[in-house]
């Protein structure tokens, strides 16, 4: 079994990343990778433990793309995390954060909250800040009893506080992967929130033509309807399929590496398949 899609600390997860190779080997994982929000950071020291521990690491990122209404998040495997183009590139998404968390702060503020910004970026020690830190300050103030509340009443799409950034669009962001000898792959589609099966096909076949290369099949929260449909999608499209928990650790709860929900198992196989797409690329 293998887990595709997680975050440390690097970003909004709360484990290091060597702790949570160590975590990974304790749920007996044969590979892991780390796709942080928007950086890099954290893959050095995930490449390490995992030397350390005996346990394949792959380097991944996930970066947030522009979509009307919801969520499109594209995953970098084997991105070269040293290129420095790419790392310009995700420094601008990694600004626009920081212009946007005072934003946040100020209408929190305003809705009479106690909370400074201060205090968040304590929340997310060395890592850039993400909304699950603002959810995590609210909690220890009793203002909220679970994360997903803080998003349903503050800081998600459409609540008061919700306050956007500056995000590529996806012809883009897959761009930008692709520079920097990555595998772009569409992260659990079902946040499309698509109406049709054949609107998220427009979609999928689109991003395919843009250089989009795989699909995130498995993961926590798809169906097994969804599953078999992303599933066909990426075969239409000759699109590799991956999958993961997208584990945070304690900041979203219910979540476990490797299982997701329970029920999630991702093949060695997928990756497999990845990595034969990597060597494709670099023999172009
Ligand atoms: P940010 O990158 O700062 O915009 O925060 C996005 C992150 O917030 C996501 O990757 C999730 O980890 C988390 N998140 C988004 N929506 C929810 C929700 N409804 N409940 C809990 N966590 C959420
Ligand atoms: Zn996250
Ligand atoms: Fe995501
Ligand atoms: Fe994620």
């Amino acid at each position: 079994m293998i887990d595709l899609h997680t975050h440390s600390t690097a970003s909004d997860g709360t484990m290091s990343p060597a702790a949570l190779v160590r975590h990974a080997k304790e749920m007996r994982l044969e590979a892991l990778a780390l796709t942080d929000h928007d950086t890099v950071e954290g893959l050095e020291e995930a490449l390490d433990a995992g030397k350390h521990e005996g346990i394949e690491i792959v380097p991944g990122i996930e970066i947030s793309a522009e979509f009307p209404e919801s969520t499109l998040h594209i995953l970098g495997y084997y991105v070269d995390f040293t290129n420095r183009a790419f790392l310009d590139n995700i420094s601008i998404l990694q600004k626009a954060r920081n212009e946007r968390n005072p934003t946040i702060i100020k209408k929190l503020q305003a809705l009479g909250l106690d909370i400074t910004l201060e205090e968040v970026v304590v929340e997310a020690e060395t890592g850039q800040v993400g909304r699950p830190h603002f959810a995590q300050v609210l909690l220890k103030k009793g203002y909220i009893k679970t994360p997903h509340e803080a998003f349903e009443r503050y800081l998600g799409k459409g609540a008061p506080a919700y306050t956007d950034k500056f995000r590529f669009a996806p012809v883009d962001a897959i761009a930008h992967i692709r520079q920097a000898g990555g595998i772009p792959v569409l992260g659990h589609p079902f946040t499309l929130k698509y109406k049709t099966t054949a609107e998220l096909e427009n979609i999928v076949a689109d991003m395919a033509g843009w250089g989009l290369m795989g699909i995130e099949v498995y993961y926590s929260e798809h169906s097994p309807t969804q599953v078999r449909l992303y599933k066909d999608l990426a075969e239409k499209h000759n699109l590799v399929i991956t999958g993961g928990s997208d584990f945070h650790g304690q900041n979203i709860k219910g979540i476990s590496l490797g299982i997701g929900k329970g029920g999630l198992n991702v093949p060695y196989k997928c990756l497999e398949k990845l990595k034969a797409r990597v060597k494709d690329v670099q023999k172009h």
